[in-house]
């Protein structure tokens, strides 16, 4: 595995991996990497992909500081694991060498309704800063593929939107394929994140419960109105020492929040959900 600091560097590295046949498969993170990113890694390997990972943990993305500041970094084991998955290469930028002008000067871009709704409404500013790095990000490493996972499905999103914009801002920008892979889990269905290593081992022995929630929605969508079950679920999680922020039933494509199953429409239940200060997601497809 190849590892970068500069962006001159991975540019140049990249420019002669795809002259020479090469297809770039991109997975972004920002690190404290668990088996879901490796998930995607081994997604963009299957796939026959030069597999490029990077890790930067985004200031412009989180709304709250105190969360940036605990957001776990561990390098190394990340390099080991990357080693163990084959991955290709990884990129380690410094901020200055995403935002060179600083963080106000770089790119916004607007999502509309999608960045008002759900993480967008708890996390204002959020996607406003996902859009800033995805979009330096694909600039530096010009993939073929990128790889998200649909734990954050909202940013999945999101991301398609901003491929879209970035089509419309450049007509030769080369927008990579989206490849949305499953969310991985632990064994009582807890959706494995890297912030899941912040929880207590009390708050881990009922993390599961977001899990369950979704399951028993998904379950019994044909026998109760969504609103009796969003209050089963609610009332579940305040008694295990939750503080659920939104349990949402929306449109699959479009994000549009529902208050009822809808027959024959693709359907998404969300859960955003506070545990010892550490805030989960999740989500299901109905
Ligand atoms: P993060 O490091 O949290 O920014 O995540 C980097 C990428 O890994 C994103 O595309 C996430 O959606 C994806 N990811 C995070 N957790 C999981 C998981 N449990 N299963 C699959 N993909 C995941």
């Amino acid at each position: 595995m190849v590892i970068f600091k500069r962006v001159s560097d991975i540019s140049e590295y990249i420019k002669r991996q795809k002259a020479a046949g090469a297809k770039v498969g991109f997975v972004p993170t920002m690190g404290a990497l668990h088996a879901g990113h490796l998930s995607l890694v081994a997604a963009a390997k299957n796939a026959g992909c030069l597999v490029v990972c990077s890790i930067f943990v985004n200031p412009t993305q989180f709304n709250d500081a105190e969360d940036f500041k605990k957001y776990p970094i561990t390098t190394d084991a990340d390099v080991e694991l990357l080693l163990g998955a084959n991955c290709d290469v990884l990129f380690l930028p410094s901020e200055a060498e995403i935002y060179p002008l600083g963080t106000k000067a770089a790119s916004a871009f607007s999502f509309g309704y999608l960045e008002t709704v759900l993480e967008g409404e708890h996390r204002p500013g959020h996607f406003k800063g996902v859009g800033q790095v995805v979009s330096r990000l694909l600039q530096i490493v010009s993939p073929d593929f990128l790889f998200l996972g649909a734990k954050d499905f909202q940013q999945c999103c999101i991301v398609r939107h901003l491929l879209i914009q970035m089509v419309k801002a450049d007509a030769c920008f080369p927008a990579p394929e989206l490849v949305v892979c499953p969310t991985l889990r632990e064994p009582d269905g807890l959706a494995m994140s890297s912030r899941n290593r912040r929880l207590s081992e009390g708050q881990r022995a009922v993390a599961g419960n977001i899990y369950r929630c979704l399951v028993s929605i998904q379950a019994k969508q044909a026998d109760a109105p969504f609103a009796v079950l969003k209050k089963e679920c609610d009332d579940m999680l305040k008694s295990k020492g939750f503080h659920p922020e939104y349990i949402s039933l929306a449109h699959y494509e479009t994000l549009e929040l529902l208050d009822e199953f809808q027959n024959g429409r693709p359907m998404i239940v969300l859960i955003a959900a506070v545990l010892g200060g550490v805030r989960l997601i999740d989500n299901m497809m109905l």
